[in-house]
């Protein structure tokens, strides 16, 4: 027997039943973006592995364990792109984008792939949008992009199930120094640490505090805290981003084991976080990477951004409900006709109709069909007007306009009075 074929576990296919969610939410989201002045960026799905070695840091889950990476037929090393801020920066660089200084305000969405454990909220192919801004150093840039994703949620109907977790990593040579007196801590401790932290004690200790495990949990209690450790300059920086956060009225907890899993965070770093989908909580993540173009040879340059999981959004709107009714309706009106001659006149006011009225969601009946199965078809489209045509209104040159969502009359409509007869009804929802 022939083994029936499937997607690839994780590679998830989004059908038509799903797909207005997601354009709901892309085009709400591209809309807010465009209102604050982002510009779009497409990048490839494919770079050279060694951009995210170099970009997001070896010793980092993403790249020691979640990459695809193959040889190409001219034996390069390539890799689905695991997140996008490498390759924008690396775009930037290229283009010569941000080296004189320009502000950029960038935005992108498109699939990201990790070899993960699929599950819930989780998968190997999963989408983003992401928000890159470079050469803006301050704390209210990073406030406007707070700002926007709050507004989405406010959009989204959404503000009552996230909640934002802030955090400062300081500057690099603080995070240095605090990093050294966690290990120092943590190392009296070793046997006391789970497998996973052991490991971290050497390759990025500061992971450690996101643990998961309760053990660790209750050592890291009396643990030396990050905010100890905090330069002035990032004091002063994160002061200001409360400050702004406070003037617009949002709320935030501050979360000093908030650490990020990518290595390029310094100062700034955020999550938006649901209770409503279980462990896959993080439906937006970001913060400042003022270290990272300097890591690609370029000069010193600010960058601050976020990224937002699509499925866990989606996933959200559904679980509550927050699915506007309409989006599941592909029709306005349904067009019946019987026998050919009508067919043909159907077609014709059709696009009549489609001239008059753009953005109408006008469906044409097809394969023919008796009343009873034409009816049927115009019923289950979700369509609010069935307009029937047959050889009497053919003759009279009107249409049967049939209410299909509440009990008013048919009416006979002259097909010169059809496109404003149906504007003023279809308005009226
Ligand atoms: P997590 O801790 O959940 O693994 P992360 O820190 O690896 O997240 P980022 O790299 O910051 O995530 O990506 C930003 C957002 O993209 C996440 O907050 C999440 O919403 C989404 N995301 C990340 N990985 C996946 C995945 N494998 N499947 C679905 N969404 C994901
Ligand atoms: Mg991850």
């Amino acid at each position: 027997m022939s083994k029936t074929l499937q997607a690839i576990r994780g590679m998830n296919d989004i059908l038509p039943e799903q797909t207005p969610t997601w354009r709901y939410l892309e085009n709400t989201l591209a809309e807010l973006l465009d209102g604050y002045g982002y510009q779009e960026i497409r990048l490839p799905i494919l770079e050279f592995t060694e951009l995210f070695a170099r970009g997001i840091g070896e010793g980092t889950d993403v790249v020691d364990k979640e990459m695809y990476t193959f040889l190409d037929r001219n034996e390069e090393s390539l890799t689905l792109r695991p997140e996008g801020t490498a390759s924008c920066v690396r775009a930037m660089l290229e283009h010569g984008l941000i080296g004189g200084g320009q502000v950029q305000k960038l935005w992108y969405a498109g699939p990201m792939f990790r070899y993960e454990k699929p599950q819930k909220g989780r998968y190997r192919q999963f989408h983003q949008i992401g928000v890159e801004v470079f050469n803006l150093p301050g704390p209210d840039i990073d406030a406007e992009l707070i700002v926007l994703t709050w507004r989405l949620w406010q959009k989204l109907g959404l503000a009552d199930s996230v909640t934002l977790q802030l955090n400062s990593l300081g500057s690099s040579e603080a995070r240095a120094r605090y990093r050294d007196a966690l290990v120092a801590y943590l190392q009296e401790r070793y046997d006391l640490l789970d497998e996973d932290s052991q490991r971290r004690l050497t390759t990025n200790p500061l992971r450690i505090l996101d643990s998961k495990n309760g053990g660790t949990q209750a050592l890291l209690v009396d643990a030396p805290t990050l905010h100890d450790y905090l330069d002035e300059e990032s004091v002063a920086h994160f002061e200001g981003l409360k400050a702004r956060l406070d003037a617009v009225g949002i709320r935030y907890e501050i979360n000093q084991k908030l650490v990020r899993g990518l290595d390029y965070y310094g100062r700034t770093v955020f999550e938006w976080v649901t209770d409503k989908l279980g462990a896959q909580g993080t439906v937006c993540a970001g913060g400042r990477y003022d270290g990272l173009v300097s890591q690609f040879g370029g000069k010193p340059t600010p960058g601050v951004g976020f990224a937002m999981g699509v499925e866990r959004l989606v996933l959200l709107l559904e679980t509550l409900g927050l699915v506007p009714e309409e989006l599941n309706t592909p029709a306005d009106i349904y067009i019946c006709a019987f026998g050919e001659p009508a067919e043909l006149a159907a077609l014709a006011l059709a696009e009549r109709l489609r001239d008059a009225l753009p953005g109408l969601r006008l469906l044409v009946n097809a394969a023919a069909g008796s009343f009873k199965s034409q009816f049927k078809k115009a019923d289950k489209s979700g369509a609010r007007y069935a307009l029937i045509l047959g050889d009497d209104e053919l003759a009279k040159r009107v249409v049967g306009c049939k209410p299909l969502r509440d009990d008013s009359e048919q009416q006979s409509i002259a097909w010169d009075a059809l496109a404003e007869h149906l504007a003023a009804r279809l308005k009226r929802a």
